[in-house]
């Protein structure tokens, strides 16, 4: 098996352990249930110490500890595990999910294996009731787990812009959601967006792969100035969001500044050019982030108006 260290990094990759159980899971487990007539069907991924759910399951948490997990030892391999009845196999006849008044009594489970041959987790069957599988059934559980790591590995390459790296608006969006709908009365969010000034010029002149590269050295330039884990997409041709937690108008404002300055003075796949910039914050009456998004994206606007190669609203910062 491949070392644990790697594997956690494909998990990670894969950004799939965020977010919870999501509806495109609890399908593939449905069929499970209705393919194989069983009345429970998990899809997990194991992390460092944790089983994660991916489906909804109210009768079970989405989080155990990963040593209380069956699936635990699916990953170890890349064949079916097949637990007919848990009360005879040592190794998990005394995990809580087991012992409770009907709990796991049969467990099938193949795991969620990478192109590149990690086991993220597994897709499992779970009955309360003794079952031995037929080979046709073997069949059916191999398949779900194939198309749930397919489903998987395909979502995680549309989180990604291609030409840029930057998140993709899908992947910003789903972010930038969840960041939102974690903010308390007090957190802060700011807001900054940013879109190229005449960048259909550079198209017209130069041509698109010139542009293209535009785009690409654009993107690194400011990957290069933020943190990691600040949330950095491309939401439309040549236009950017970037979200900041924990800041406000002014602090979203000076990375503003800052950014569009640092443009101002590096040349940009060769090129000499500007953006404009709008900024917003989180502000108490906002139900969702597009209500943050929209007031940057119309301060963008009031910065073109303006002229361009400048950041709007005008604030005075302080120092
Ligand atoms: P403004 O200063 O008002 O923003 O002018 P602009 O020319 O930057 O804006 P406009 O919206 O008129 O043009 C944007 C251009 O971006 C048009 C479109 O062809 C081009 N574009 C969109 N996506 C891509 C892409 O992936 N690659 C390249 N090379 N061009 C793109
Ligand atoms: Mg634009
Ligand atoms: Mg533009």
């Amino acid at each position: 098996m491949p070392n644990e260290d790697d594997r956690l990094a494909a998990l990670a990759d894969l950004h799939v352990t965020e977010g919870g159980p999501e509806a495109t899971f609890d399908r593939i487990a449905r069929i499970g249930c209705a393919a194989l007539r069983f009345p429970t069907a998990h899809i997990t991924l194991i992390s460092r110490d944790l089983r994660i759910a991916k489906n909804h399951d109210p009768s079970s948490s989405d989080e155990i500890p990963r040593n209380q997990s069956i699936c635990n030892f699916t990953i170890q391999g890349y064949e079916p595990l097949v637990i007919p009845d848990t009360l005879l196999d040592e190794r998990v006849r005394d995990f809580a999910a087991v012992k409770k008044s009907h709990g796991i009594r049969a467990y099938w489970g193949m795991p969620l294996t990478t192109r590149r041959g990690y086991n993220l987790g597994a897709f499992c069957v779970l009955d309360t009731v003794p079952r031995h599988p037929t080979q046709a059934d073997i069949e059916v559980l191999r398949d779900l787990a194939r198309l749930t790591v397919e489903c998987m590995e395909l979502r995680a390459q549309a989180r990604v812009d291609v030409l840029t790296g930057a998140a993709s608006r899908r992947a910003l969006y789903d972010e930038g959601g969840r960041l939102f709908n974690r903010l308390s009365d007090e957190d802060r969010m700011g807001c900054i967006l940013l879109d190229i000034d005449h960048f259909k010029l550079i198209n017209d002149n130069l041509g698109h792969a010139k542009g293209d590269d535009v785009l690409r050295d654009l993107a690194v330039l400011i990957h290069s100035d933020l943190r990691n884990d600040t949330p950095f997409g491309r939401i439309g041709g040549e236009e950017f969001v970037i979200l900041l937690q924990n800041e406000g108008l002014a602090g979203a404002y000076a990375v503003a500044e800052r950014l569009r300055r640092l443009l101002e003075a590096t040349r940009v796949a060769g090129l000499q050019i500007t953006a404009s910039f709008g900024v917003s914050e989180r502000l108490p009456g906002d139900a969702s982030l597009a209500d943050v998004l929209a007031r940057a994206d119309e301060q963008a606007y009031e910065a073109k108006r303006a002229g361009r190669n400048c950041t709007r609203p005008v604030l005075l910062v302080e120092g």
